[in-house]
């Protein structure tokens, strides 16, 4: 089996294409090789060989070392350097590359290859010794910490210490012999760890970081980040092993990452940073500041250190060139990372850029206006998901604002909340329902917890392309990096600014948009539909089959679904207006009730109430289809459970204390979920569900009346099992709907139909068609009961199943289309072969998740019903999937 591809000097064995094979970076070092464009040459091991890797217990096979042997000698061949001479040393560098990138997640050896005897090689031929002892010893800093595990905190005391001796503040006033006496103690400091020599053979070097790239697929930040992306655990990473280039090499040498295009706001300019005499790393971390790479952005910025325009022209030239073809070539923003070792350019990396929602949007709709791609394509450039963070108010532009400090806006939207100075913390917070944000000097890999746990990131240190604001932009949080006014001690867990104290809970307003950080809350407005945003959904909306809608029940809701272009309401659950403060004395009066003729008259109270709400739904929703669940939960949930609110109740609902504990101790349920609610309820009291049909009806009937368009009213009857059930129900609705009929002497078109969200309900659909003439999958219950497992308690033990892959997401947001979805088939096919022109759709939290759209797009439902903030999501995933 080949497990080894060669790519560079005129060669290329892959692809763009090759992606789960190479991973995405060695896909993309052999694209970029075979279409010429300057790659320092290199050889990927396949994800393949990641896999064989663990299942044989961690060892390599021997066809492996071959091949890479015949790898080290394409390289040895391109550069005409050799592994290990004692001369003119090849140096490579090991980074990882899974099929996807998870930045920042996964480990890196560069300047491999240095010993005792190939830094000679290196000092003799570089211009200055210096750059040869100063990569040594990053080269043994970064290999203990990265393949054999030791510590860096020792490394970087010992780095002060010579620093202090020699009384110099600055990496950059060690001189050579400094730097190798530090590459002295380095060594002294790893023996005595590791209790044998740091290792001298190129070759156990090689290895061993090769080992520890496949090893750092299971590290637990990589677990996590995994977890939190939904990226599958046995996809593994492959591993690229490439020639070195310097970007320290002097004045005439640098480093940098661009992006094609801006990743906040899309715009088309390049954008990117770079640093003169630097190695990669250095911008990534942010240790040093990096500079801006157009004349422009400098400009804009009002900074003064020279752009790579301005500082290097001709390389800069080149480099535009490059950008070009890249973008032409993939079809799509790139970001890149570039070295320029003495004037000479080198590419080192090209990937799609990741990008906030909004510059996603904006570059589709860019490129499919510059005839880049088309319609369609742009349509599925934009992951749905991501719409959310558009969809979510930004700072009111009118409020007062105290600023307190700027940094950069590294990921924009709007995020108030509590400081905290740690990711434990931060997740810990969020966990008990506060808004935090997360305040750190930078951040890092293990911060990845706590990031996902906020509403917002401040970082003091790092650039545009730092590690917060990389992660950030992914994740959509709002994020403002590089705030170097703000002194922040974490232990004191204070932060201080402009001579004002921020400390742990107090609360804090970023604006990512514009890098502002501001003291307190900072009101904010709702967005922007129009522009790119609407322009995406008319074309989304132009492919896609599958209707969406809305689960809503308030005219607030009802009204921002619209907006987002909601086709009617697909679920209106009626309790929710029962829980209404100035009715829940009339309920809790129809609960109390001894007998059926106390509980008509308690809701003869509810009906007007009742009456008006469908009103004024039925009035915003203009002749879209209205579903309109009848009461589902048990009945007790409406009544007290604390003993200090017994009196009180007791009193309104005009009962004694005891008659109401005796109740609820009655209504007490061991299993609430599978207990006496939904249609139950109708059934052992069918006054209540008469009396919501009749509201209903009343209200259609005014409705049609006063604006001269009928509403479409589909009554659904929740939680059946049997075709008796919901027949009963039916009955009962036929009832209240010919009786008012007959009172007004007019009618109005309506269907009765129920919830499919349970397994006998879906197993028996052909007999419950007979009677229904909708079907609306209810897929919280229905996983809850499919599963046996309670929606409420899940969250103990949930995200063990995901991690242990029992479950590949969580079942309640994306369906679990192997049980749950094998049910919503066999009972669409039995209810379509009863009643084929049934309406079906979705109304569980599943009808706002992509994935699960997908899904209903193939099993031929109507429509997908989601929350109205989700509703845009719908539509471009119902597009998506109709693609
Ligand atoms: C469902 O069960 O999927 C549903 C939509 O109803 P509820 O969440 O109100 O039980
Ligand atoms: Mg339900």
């Amino acid at each position: 089996t080949q497990y080894v591809y060669r790519f560079g000097g005129g060669v290329s064995e892959g692809g763009s294409g090759d992606k789960n094979l190479l991973g995405g970076k060695g896909a993309n070092l052999a694209e970029m090789a075979s279409i010429g464009l300057p790659v320092p040459p290199g050889f990927t091991i396949s994800t393949e060989m990641c896999t064989r890797y663990y299942d044989e217990g961690e060892q390599f096979p021997d066809e492996l070392k071959q091949q890479v042997a015949d790898g080290i000698a394409h390289v040895e061949k391109v550069t005409g350097k050799i592994f290990g001479d004692a001369s003119d040393p090849l140096l490579v560098s090991v980074r990882s590359g899974a099929r996807v990138s998870m930045p920042g997640m996964m480990d890196t050896v560069l300047n491999l290859g240095l010993n005792d005897e190939t830094v000679q090689g290196l000092a003799a031929i570089s211009e200055d010794p210096r750059f040869a002892w100063d990569s040594y010893r990053r080269f043994i800093q970064m290999y203990c910490d990265v393949v054999l595990g030791l510590d860096h905190g020792a490394f970087e005391e010992a780095l002060e210490i010579a620093k202090e001796d020699k009384g110099i503040y600055l990496d950059t006033e060690m001189t050579a012999e400094d730097w190798q006496a530090l590459v002295a103690s380095y060594k002294a400091i790893a023996e005595k760890e590791l209790g044998r020599p740091f290792p001298q053979d190129p070759q156990d070097q090689l290895w061993g970081a090769i080992g520890a790239v496949f090893g750092s697929w299971q590290a637990e930040r990589a677990k996590v980040y995994r977890r939190i992306n939904d990226i599958p655990g046995d996809w593994g990473t492959a591993v690229n092993v490439q020639a070195m280039v310097f970007g320290n090499m002097g004045e005439t040498s640098a480093t940098g990452v661009a992006f094609t295009r801006d990743p906040a706001t899309g715009e088309h300019a390049y954008y990117g940073e770079w640093l003169i005499n630097a190695q990669g790393e250095d911008v990534v971390a942010g240790i040093r500041t990096p500079q801006y790479l157009t004349k422009a952005a400098r400009e804009r910025a009002n900074a003064k250190p020279a752009s790579m325009e301005e500082g290097m022209p001709e390389t800069f030239a080149e480099l535009a060139k490059v950008f070009d073809l890249l973008e032409a070539h993939y079809r799509d923003m790139q970001d890149i990372e570039f070295t320029v070792e003495r004037g000479t350019l080198w590419m080192l990396q090209t990937r799609s850029g990741k990008r906030t929602a909004k510059a996603a949007l904006k570059i589709a709709v860019d490129m499919a206006a510059e005839g880049l791609i088309s319609e369609e394509e742009a349509v599925l450039r934009v992951d749905p998901a991501a719409l959310d963070q558009l969809l979510h108010p930004t700072l009111d532009p009118e409020a007062e604002r105290d600023v307190i400090a700027k940094g950069l806006p590294a990921s924009p939207g709007a995020a108030s909340g509590i400081v905290v100075f740690d990711a434990d913390t931060a997740e810990k917070r969020a966990e008990q329902g506060a808004d935090v944000i997360l305040v750190r000097v930078e951040t890092s890999p293990e911060d990845i917890h706590g990031m996902h746990a906020a509403k917002g990131i401040l970082t003091a240190r790092g650039g545009m392309t730092s590690h917060a604001a990389v992660v950030a932009r992914g994740m959509g949080r709002p994020c403002v990096s590089g705030a170097g006014s703000v002194a922040i001690d974490a232990k004191e867990k204070v932060f201080r600014v402009a001579g004002r104290e921020v400390r742990e809970g107090d609360i804090v307003t970023l604006d990512g948009a514009t890098g502002e950080i501001m003291a307190g809350e900072v009101a904010t407005v709702q967005p922007e539909l129009a522009g790119d945003f609407g322009q995406l959904m008319v074309w989304a909306d132009k492919s896609r089959r599958l209707k969406v809608r809305t689960n809503a029940e308030t005219p607030a809701d009802c009204r921002t679904a619209r907006e987002f272009g909601a086709e009617g309401i697909g679920l209106c659950r009626t309790e929710h207006m029962f829980f209404d403060a100035a009715r829940i004395t009339a309920v809790r009066q129809m609960i109390l009730a001894t007998d059926e003729a106390g509980r008509r008259e308690a809701l003869a109270k509810l009906l007007p109430e009742q009456r008006a709400d469908f009103k004024q739904i039925f009035e915003i929703m203009a002749g879209l289809p209205v579903t309109i669940r009848l009461l589902d939960p048990p009945l007790h949930e409406f009544l007290p459970h604390e003993d200090s609110e017994f009196e009180e109740v007791a009193k309104a609902a005009d009962v004694s204390v005891d008659t109401l504990k005796r109740r609820v101790n009655e209504l007490h349920e061991f299993n609430p979920m599978l207990g006496h609610r939904g249609c139950r309820l109708g059934i052992t009291y069918p006054e209540i569900y008469e009396i919501q049909a009749r509201a209903i009806f009343e209200a259609a009937l005014l409705v049609t009346e006063e604006t001269g368009a009928a509403p479409f009213p589909e009554v659904m009857v929740p939680l059946v099992g049997t075709r008796r059930e919901l027949e009963l129900m039916k009955a009962v609705i036929d009832a209240a709907a010919a009786a008012v009929f007959a009172e007004q002497g007019k009618s109005v078109d309506y269907h009765v139909g129920t919830m499919i969200e349970l397994p006998r309900a879906a197993l028996r659909a052909g007999q419950i068609a007979e009677v229904g003439e909708f079907f609306s999958f209810g897929t919280n219950d229905l996983t809850q009961t499919t599963l046996g497992v309670s929606r409420d308690d899940a969250g103990r033990f949930l995200t063990q199943y995901v991690d242990k892959g029992i479950y590949p997401r969580d079942p309640f947001v994306s369906i679990d289309i192997e049980g749950v979805g094998e049910l919503i088939r066999i009972a669409a096919e039995r209810g379509r072969a009863t009643r084929p022109d049934i309406k079906l759709g979705i109304c569980g939290e599943h009808g706002g998740d992509p994935a699960s759209i997908a899904f209903c797009e193939e099993v031929g439902l109507d429509y997908v019903s989601a929350s109205p903030y989700r509703v845009p999501i719908a539509r471009l995933a119902a597009a998506q999937a109709a693609l």
